[in-house]
């Protein structure tokens, strides 16, 4: 963990675009409760395979103006590179300065996989588009990717996406600290030393953290299943178990020297800021974690 110690620790807070006027309301007294507790800055999600192309770029504009620096996640999966260089230039006019840059995943029954492969091609091709100009985010994947290879195969993909020019990473969620404390020795070992930031992932509701989990390859241990399923309709104990659970995982990551954290918010304000609170991050400048 020593590597991760020299960065500065940033905290940021994602969001997917909204549907509907309802959502976009709902986003913005999120934003609002938010933005109150001074985040590094706001990040907002691309749906597969361009699916949500035009609200996330409505998303993280208005988002930006308003005052805290927004990210917009950008897959390359199923896209030109004429439509790639189209949207870093908007972003770029915009002045947006940070993206996550994902491969992402194609929506069921669509065939064509676009004229870049992997994440790591996508960064090769912003920082030959753009240069420097953005600071460029990508996964990371601490319990590996679920279409991996091999665990060897996937520690070796995430080099090459900082060997074409990654600047920090964020990590798919988990809920043991030690896949986390591990990648980063293995990436030590290669070294590899950007920084390499924790997703987090508040628990509210039981099933739909399972089910996800199940695709993305995160691992809810069986205490923590166990315990949320006990619990059945009660969602008064689920938040509070979930949020002490996450609170004491997110508090050993960052004593052990985690450069931020990331909270994965579902467009909710209250279960992100429990912790927050709990943590005391907004007085970061003046404790030591
Ligand atoms: P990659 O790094 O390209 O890896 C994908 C797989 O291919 C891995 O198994 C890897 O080992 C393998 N691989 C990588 N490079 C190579 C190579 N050169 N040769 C052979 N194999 C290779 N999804 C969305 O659709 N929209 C989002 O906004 C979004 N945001 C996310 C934010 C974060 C922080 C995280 C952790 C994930 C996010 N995802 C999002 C999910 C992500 O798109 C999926 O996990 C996707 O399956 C992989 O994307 P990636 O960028 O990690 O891909």
């Amino acid at each position: 963990m020593q590597s991760q110690k020299q960065f500065k620790r940033r905290f940021s807070f994602e969001f997917f675009p909204p549907k509907t006027d309802q959502g976009k309301e709902k986003l913005q007294a999120v934003r609002d409760q938010l933005a109150a507790v001074n985040p590094d800055f706001f990040s907002v999600t691309f749906g597969a395979g361009g699916s949500t192309r035009d609200r996330t770029i409505e998303t993280v504009l208005s988002l930006h103006k308003q005052g805290i620096s927004t990210a917009p996640h950008l897959s390359c999966v199923g896209g030109t590179r004429q439509e790639i260089a189209e949207l870093l230039d908007l972003y770029k006019e915009n002045g947006i300065n940070r993206i996550v840059a994902l491969r992402g995943d194609l929506p069921s029954g669509m065939g064509a996989s676009g004229e870049l492969r992997y994440a790591n091609e996508l960064v090769e091709f912003i920082r030959e588009h753009s240069g420097d100009h953005f600071n460029l985010e990508v996964a990371a994947y601490p319990e590996f990717h679920p279409q991996a290879r091999s665990a060897e195969e996937d520690l070796k993909n995430f080099a090459r996406k900082v060997q074409a020019g990654a600047n920090s990473a964020i990590t798919q969620y988990f809920f043991n600290a030690d896949s986390y404390f591990y990648f980063i020795d293995r990436l030590e070992q290669m070294n590899i030393t950007i920084p390499v930031v924790p997703g987090i992932m508040p628990i509210v509701n039981f099933s739909s953290l399972v089910r996800f989990s199940e695709m993305c390859g995160a691992e809810v241990p069986r205490w923590i299943r166990k315990q949320l399923e006990a619990y059945g309709d009660d969602s008064e104990s689920i938040l509070k178990f979930g949020e002490e659970v996450v609170t004491n995982m997110c508090e050993k990551l960052l004593k052990a020297g985690a450069p931020g954290l990331h909270f994965y918010t579902l467009n909710q304000a209250e279960p992100s800021i429990s912790i927050w609170k709990n943590l005391g991050i907004s007085e970061r400048e003046k404790i030591a974690f």
